[in-house]
This record gives structure tokens, C-alpha cells and sequence, in this order.
């Protein structure tokens, strides 16, 4: 399966209709926030391929167009606390960053284990269900420690790190790091799971989840 995340920066070269040469084998777009709504809008509408996002903290509760007023970009599938699966593919998202001003889609790291915490109970349904806990986490910020800086906004959230650590997804999508050089690290192997920061965009090619990955990620727990 292809998949196209994409984050923070509104791109021409993908901002164009001509994207659908260049990524017409793209099965699926994952938007991992602080991008305008008519955007991902234009994106899924060229590649007719699904889209599933979380909102970013510079994301507007109400964006208004020439289309009128959108809390989300029409329609996309809001992951937020939520599963998902498509293709049998499973798919979990987190919105948002750390807190840092007055405004939506910001949380505390305490506010953000209480939104992991309730994803919990899906994810061990999944497990029941489809012998599996997750394949792709998508969030705005990163995890604790990985890809994150030292500064309150762009920190990430502890309960992220135990999320992927205890439920193994293969993948982790995050935006929310801005990369401005190629030096900085944008891909990290962690216990069973790839994160990567998609600042931008990124195609991913996910192959069939291993048998492997499914047999580590739940029998590790
Ligand atoms: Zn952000």
C-alpha cells in the first residue's frame, strides 16, 4: 500500500493537479496537521484516495473560504482518539501539541495520557478482533524524545512514547518539527516501530505487515 502523509507545509509541487501523475499509485493520505483545510481538500479530490488527519496546534477551529466556513476538511476521516481500519490496515490518531498558549488543539502531557488512555480499550479490541493492536499511529506532535526539541511547544508527549512502546505499530507519522536541514533526523527506529516526521510530505510504501511484526506486537504484552 502507498501512502502519502503530509504536515505543516503547504508544498506547490503537491498543491497542483499535476500530482496525479506523479502519485497515482497513492491508496491512501494521511494528514498529520497544521495544514489549511482546502489543501488536504484539493489532495484527496486529484488522488480520489481516502483521507484520514489529526489537527496540528496552528489549526483553525473554523476556516473560512470562498466554499463558506470548515471545522475539517470535507470528507476526511477525523482520527482523533479514534480507530480506524481501512483495508485492514489499523489506524489510531492523536491531535495536537504540547500546550503553550490559550487556543485548541493543544494539551498538557497529563491531558495527552488521558487521551492515549482512551484509546486503550480500542486498540485491545483490535487485538481480540484482528489478532493485532495497531499498524499506524498518526499524530501532530512527536513522541518524548524522538524528533522532539527542548522548548514546551515543540516537546513531545510522554504518553505518546508509551503508546508506541506498549502497542508496537509498525509505523508513527508525526508533523509539528520543522526540518530546515537535511542534517536533522526525520527517521528513527524505536522498539517495533518506524517514526517518522513528515514535515511536508512523505511517501511511504507499507508492505503487507509481517507476520513477524503481528506475532511480536502481541505476544510481547
Ligand atoms: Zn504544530
Amino acid at each position: 500500500m502507498n501512502i502519502l502523509t503530509l504536515s505543516d507545509k503547504l508544498v506547490e509541487s503537491i498543491y497542483t493537479p499535476s500530482i496525479v501523475d506523479r502519485f497515482e499509485d497513492v491508496d491512501l493520505i494521511l494528514g498529520c496537521g497544521d495544514l489549511p483545510y482546502y489543501y488536504l481538500e484539493f489532495v484527496q479530490d486529484i488522488l480520489r484516495a481516502p483521507l484520514y488527519f489529526v489537527h496540528g496546534n496552528h489549526d483553525s477551529k473554523v476556516e473560512y473560504g470562498s466554499a463558506g466556513e470548515k471545522t475539517a476538511p470535507g470528507g476526511a476521516t477525523n482520527l482523533h482518539r479514534r480507530v480506524a481500519n481501512y483495508k485492514s490496515l489499523l489506524m489510531a490518531g492523536l491531535e495536537g501539541s504540547q500546550r503553550y498558549k490559550r487556543g485548541p488543539f493543544m494539551y498538557s502531557q497529563s491531558e495527552m495520557w488521558f487521551n492515549v488512555l482512551t484509546l486503550v480499550p480500542k486498540l485491545l479490541t483490535n487485538r481480540i478482533m484482528n489478532g493485532r493492536y495497531l499498524d499506524i499511529l498518526i499524530s501532530h506532535a512527536p513522541p518524548w524524545g524522538i524528533h522532539d526539541q527542548h522548548d514546551v511547544t515543540h516537546q513531545g508527549f510522554k504518553a505518546l512514547r508509551w503508546l508506541i512502546s506498549v502497542f508496537k505499530p509498525a509505523y508513527h507519522f508525526h508533523g509539528h518539527i520543522h526540518l530546515y536541514s537535511s542534517n536533522t533526523k526525520d527517521e528513527t527506529q524505536f522498539v517495533q516501530t518506524r517514526v517518522i516526521n513528515t514535515y511536508g510530505y512523505r511517501e511511504t510504501k507499507i508492505k503487507a505487515i509481517s507476520n513477524d511484526h503481528r506475532r511480536n506486537s502481541g505476544d510481547n504484552n
